[in-house]
């Protein structure tokens, strides 16, 4: 089975990574949206609301999985047998460190390849950091991110208010 990760923090998912995830599905048998529990970054929301955030947003798929990993990508990669990471490529400003990504997982992993996937011109501009900024000043959020993800960020500034 050709699985196919796709790895980020996802606080929350955004269109940007919604548009990634619809083009590189029909391409393998099953891709796991990776939610990483990085330690050293504060997040918005919980893991299992960014999960469930992913799953509502995309429920029409049905080759995705949605699973949480502490740890190296590289290492959920060899435990579940996929051979493919795929990132999402932005601007310029992403190439320095998607490449040093790249080249770190090479040398842990040799046989995990990373596959770059440009963003369309229609959302390259977004970021969770972008989205979550609009929302805590009361933008309008429409087109940046899911309908279903509009609430819970409306929710999150109105108990910072
Ligand atoms: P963000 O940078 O928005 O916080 P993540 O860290 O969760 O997103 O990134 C997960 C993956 O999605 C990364 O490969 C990242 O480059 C990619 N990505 C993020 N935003 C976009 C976008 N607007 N278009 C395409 N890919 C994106």
């Amino acid at each position: 089975m050709r699985t196919a990760l796709y790895p980020g923090s996802f606080d929350p998912i955004h269109l940007g990574h919604i548009d990634i995830i619809r083009r590189i599905c029909p391409m393998f048998d099953e891709v796991v949206v990776l939610i990483s529990q990085s330690s050293n970054k504060k997040t918005l929301f919980t893991t299992e609301e960014r999960k469930n955030m992913i799953i509502e947003s995309l429920a029409d798929l049905k080759n995705i999985r949605v699973e949480i990993h502490n740890g190296l990508t590289v290492d959920y990669a060899k435990k579940c047998g996929s051979k493919v990471i795929v990132r999402g490529l932005r601007a310029v400003v992403d190439f320095e460190f998607e490449i040093s990504m790249a080249n770190i997982n090479k040398k842990l992993a040799p046989e995990i390849e990373t596959i770059l996937m440009f963003s369309q011109h229609e959302y390259y501009f977004i970021s969770s950091r972008g989205v979550k900024e609009i929302a805590i000043n009361g933008g309008n959020l429409i087109g940046l991110v899911p309908d279903s993800v509009i609430g819970p960020l409306k929710n999150c500034r109105a108990s910072t208010l």
